[in-house]
Parts: structure tokens; C-alpha cells; sequence
């Protein structure tokens, strides 16, 4: 019997996620069926609840639903806990576990992709929303020298690197007020969805600095600004597809290969 899964977001009809999960499905033999599932806005729960009445095995979640996926799981890994959100459940019966894939998606996007080291790197996670929120942990298992988070709205940024319990290595600031230079820097923000280009200075970016925008499909002004000021440049599309990667892993125990993935999605 086929395997069910699917994605459940709001909107939902552009992503690349059954895409992604067909092509894992694919590569490893694995008899499964992935579908993108529009709940409505105020229907995250009931739509979890027949996703499992019809025998689905998981799901992963997207925006807006990650709090919520967070709030509706009975268990928890500890980085979803530490991210308060979770994007991918899995069920057993009536059972539902939580874990979040993003944070490992961007680590090993960054470390096994774009071969860039984090150990004793200075990192700046530019952003304090879910997203921020989430790779934290995984960063910091990273072992950095530092991970700066700046955020638009300080209180947020101060909360999260409050919340981490490497208080001596994490800070939080302004984007104004940043002050020295940054191997890796993070752009964690939406500020590209609406391309608002962000209040930081050129001199932030150290020398063979990694700039990554977790956005994809497009240069926002952060990319941009990036290579002017001589970085290496990515998007967060290696981050997509590893942390589906990662959630096919959960489910199949089977670890797919990404790099065909990431090149298929880059050609279409
Ligand atoms: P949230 O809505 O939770 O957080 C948005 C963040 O962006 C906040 O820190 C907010 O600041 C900041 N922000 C928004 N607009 C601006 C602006 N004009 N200038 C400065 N800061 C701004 O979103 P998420 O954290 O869930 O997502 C952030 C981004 O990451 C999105 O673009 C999303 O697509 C991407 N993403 C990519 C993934 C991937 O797999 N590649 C996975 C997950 C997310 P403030 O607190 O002040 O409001």
C-alpha cells in the first residue's frame, strides 16, 4: 500500500514540496504519494485530524501554520522545542510527533552544498521571526565563535538569544547598531518578499563572507548588496530542499540525495 503524506499550507499552490518528495520517492524506491493540502486559515487542526482519519502516515507544515503544528503535537524533538514551531509531524495512529527540519536544512545546505565552514565562524542571523527562531539551535550545534541576531523589532531579537542557553556566544541588536565584521550572515527576515532592502553597512561583511538569503527564486536587494560588497551569495533553495531531505528521513529512514534535487529545481 502506497504511504500518504502531504504538505498542508496557506496559501500552498506554489510549492516546490510534492515536487521535492517525487523526486526523493524516485531516487530511493520508496512507494509513497505527497500532495499539497490548502487548509483553511482557522482549519489547521481539522485538517490535520482527516488528514489522519484517511490514514496519512505525516505531513509537513508552511507558513502560517508552524505554531500552530507546534501547539496541535503530543511530542516534541528537542529542536523543535527549542524552535517553538515544528514543520514536520508524523503520525501513529491518533499520536502526533513534532520536529523541525529547517535549522539542519540550513546547516548542511551551508556546510555540505555551498562548503562553507561554521565552526568558529562569526554569524549574523539577520531576523528574529520563526525562521530565526528555528535554525538557532542547529547553528549553535555548529559550534560558531558567535551568532549575532539583529532584528527590526530589538525585544524579539533579545528574547530568542535569551531563550538560548549559550547566552555567552549570542547577542541580540539592531541592524543600525552592528558594529564589526561577519563570516556568515543569515537573512532570516521577509524583508525580500515586499524587496525592502535592509539598514546594514557594506563593512559588516568580512572577507570571503557567505551572505545567504533564505528566501529563493528571486535576487532580493540583500543579495544584491551582498555581492557588491564582495560575498559569496546564496538563496535558501539548498535549504528547502535539505530540510525536506531530512523530513523523508524521519518518515522513510531513508536518507536521499540532494544534490540532483537542488540542480532538477534550479533548471525549471
Ligand atoms: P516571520 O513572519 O515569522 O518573521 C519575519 C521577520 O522578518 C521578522 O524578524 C520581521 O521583523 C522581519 N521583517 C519583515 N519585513 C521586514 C523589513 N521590511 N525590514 C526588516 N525586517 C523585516 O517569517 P519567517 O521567519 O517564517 O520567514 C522569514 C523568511 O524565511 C521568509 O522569506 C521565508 O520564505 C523564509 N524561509 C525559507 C525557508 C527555506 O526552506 N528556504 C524555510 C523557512 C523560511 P519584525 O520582528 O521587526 O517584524
Amino acid at each position: 500500500m502506497t504511504d500518504r503524506y502531504a504538505v498542508i499550507g496557506n496559501p500552498i499552490a506554489h510549492s516546490k514540496s510534492p515536487q521535492i518528495h517525487a523526486a526523493f520517492a524516485k531516487q530511493t524506491n520508496q512507494d509513497i504519494s505527497y500532495e499539497a493540502v490548502l487548509a483553511p486559515l482557522d482549519g489547521f487542526e481539522a485538517t490535520v485530524r482527516e488528514l489522519i482519519k484517511q490514514g496519512y502516515k505525516g505531513a509537513n507544515v508552511t507558513v502560517p501554520f508552524k505554531f500552530e503544528a507546534y501547539d496541535a503535537c503530543h511530542q516534541h524533538t528537542e529542536r523543535a522545542f527549542v524552535a517553538g514551531a515544528v514543520n514536520t509531524l508524523s503520525f501513529n495512529g491518533g499520536h502526533i510527533a513534532g520536529d523541525n527540519t529547517d535549522g539542519v536544512g540550513l546547516v548542511n545546505d551551508i556546510k555540505d552544498n555551498l562548503k562553507h565552514a561554521l565552526g568558529d565562524a562569526r554569524i549574523l542571523l539577520l531576523g528574529a521571526g520563526g525562521a530565526a527562531q528555528g535554525v538557532l539551535l542547529p547553528l549553535l550545534n555548529a559550534l560558531p565563535a558567535s551568532i549575532t541576531i539583529a532584528n527590526r523589532t530589538l525585544e524579539k531579537a533579545q528574547r530568542i538569544a535569551k531563550k538560548s542557553s549559550s547566552a555567552t556566544i549570542v547577542s541580540a541588536n539592531t541592524f543600525e547598531a552592528l558594529q564589526g565584521q561577519f563570516d556568515v550572515i543569515i537573512n532570516a527576515t521577509s524583508a525580500g518578499l515586499s524587496d525592502s532592502a535592509l539598514p546594514i553597512s557594506n563593512s559588516i561583511f568580512a572577507k570571503s563572507c557567505l551572505a545567504y538569503d533564505m528566501m529563493y527564486g528571486r535576487e532580493t536587494p540583500f543579495m544584491a548588496q551582498a555581492k557588491t560588497a564582495g560575498a559569496q551569495v546564496a538563496d535558501g533553495l539548498g535549504m528547502l530542499v535539505e530540510q525536506a531531505a531530512e523530513a523523508f528521513y524521519i518518515w522513510r529512514n531513508v536518507r536521499p540525495q540532494t544534490a540532483p534535487v537542488i540542480k532538477l529545481l534550479r533548471s525549471a
